[in-house]
């Protein structure tokens, strides 16, 4: 197999291009992909300042290399990077560590705040008190919760997720299948501004996450490799199964499904207007209450052994 770039041995064989490249060709590959996202989804002004959100995994150390090699040397223009510890035993602290270490060694400020701090929770009690809806379902709400309300008190202009294409069409098939059309609606990267709301940006969303695999081992990005102990209870992880296996049948099958949401998007917009002040914390929401805080009290509730 020769690379169809320059000839050489190929390593890659990227089947939805028709394409065989060789390390240095894939490299590139995978940052044009990704600069393309940037040009796409925002254009950063000067005096702008960015959060990347890192959790120690694989994507968002990717993506921390990428701001990095594309913007590390922008002058007037702030990188920040965040860990949220959101309290699965030393999990998270593990993961935090490693990310504190590589922003260090990227000279990008790195910070870690925990739904402790910002919630008075933490995933692992909440597990432990509630044993019907799944830790991820509380998990996922209240991190993307104390993200925006971190970005805000740092005055972050964008957050950046490491989400990757994976990531991206299991979130479109799961909010079809329920239905869930707001939801579907405000999925990032997010064009307008909404009050009270910082704007996600997620340039890696056409990159597959086996391509960001082998990308961290050609150029060494340090990552962790362990999952979250509640990681298979997600029902992401059957929607994971599906989507692989379209793909075995057709190798584009994923990029079809982000393609069909992008069409799709323009139409949505009805429903992304209804935002408004959550009417216990002031973060924006569709209803009067929003869904951190409705699982906050569903805790609470839980907890004082209340049905
Ligand atoms: S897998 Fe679930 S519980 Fe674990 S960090 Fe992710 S959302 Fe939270
Ligand atoms: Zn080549
Ligand atoms: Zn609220």
């Amino acid at each position: 197999m020769k690379c169809s770039r320059c000839g050489r041995d190929a390593e890659f064989k990227i089947r939805y291009a028709g394409l065989s490249l060789c390390r240095e060709h894939f490299v590139e590959f995978i940052d044009s992909k990704v600069k393309k996202e940037f040009r796409e989804q925002v254009r950063f002004r000067k005096g702008d300042r960015i959060l990347v959100a890192v959790s120690g995994g694989k994507d968002s150390m990717h993506l921390l290399h990428q701001v990095n090699k594309i913007f590390g040397e922008w002058r007037d223009f702030e990188i920040m990077a965040v860990t949220v510890d959101e309290g699965i035993g030393d999990f998270r602290k593990q993961c935090a560590e490693v990310a504190e270490g590589y922003s260090k060694s990227l000279g990008i400020e790195h910070k870690t705040i925990t739904f402790k701090e910002y919630l008075g929770l933490t995933t692992e009690e909440v597990a432990k008190t509630d044993n019907e809806l799944a830790p991820c379902t509380y998990c996922g709400v209240f991190r993307r919760k104390v993200l925006n309300v971190f970005a805000k008190e740092i005055e972050a202009d964008y957050v950046l997720l490491g989400l990757n294409l994976d990531d991206f069409a299991q979130s479109i098939v799961m909010n079809v299948t329920r239905g869930d059309v707001a939801r579907l609606s405000r999925l990032a990267p997010h064009h307008e501004r909404v009050p009270g709301f910082v704007p996600r940006i997620v340039p890696l969303r056409r990159v597959l996450e086996q391509e960001i695999r082998d990308y961290n081992e050609i150029e060494n990005i340090p990552y962790v490799r362990r999952r979250c102990p509640y990681a298979s209870m997600a029902i992401r992880d059957v929607y994971r199964e599906f989507l692989d296996n379209l793909e075995k049948r057709d190798p584009a099958a994923k990029f079809s499904t982000l393609n069909f949401f992008e069409k799709l998007k323009p139409y949505l917009s009805v429903e992304r207007e209804k935002l408004h002040p959550c009417k216990i914390c002031g973060e924006p929401t569709v209803g009067e209450i929003c869904k951190a805080c409705e699982l906050q009290q569903r805790y609470e509730r839980k907890k004082s052994g209340i049905k």
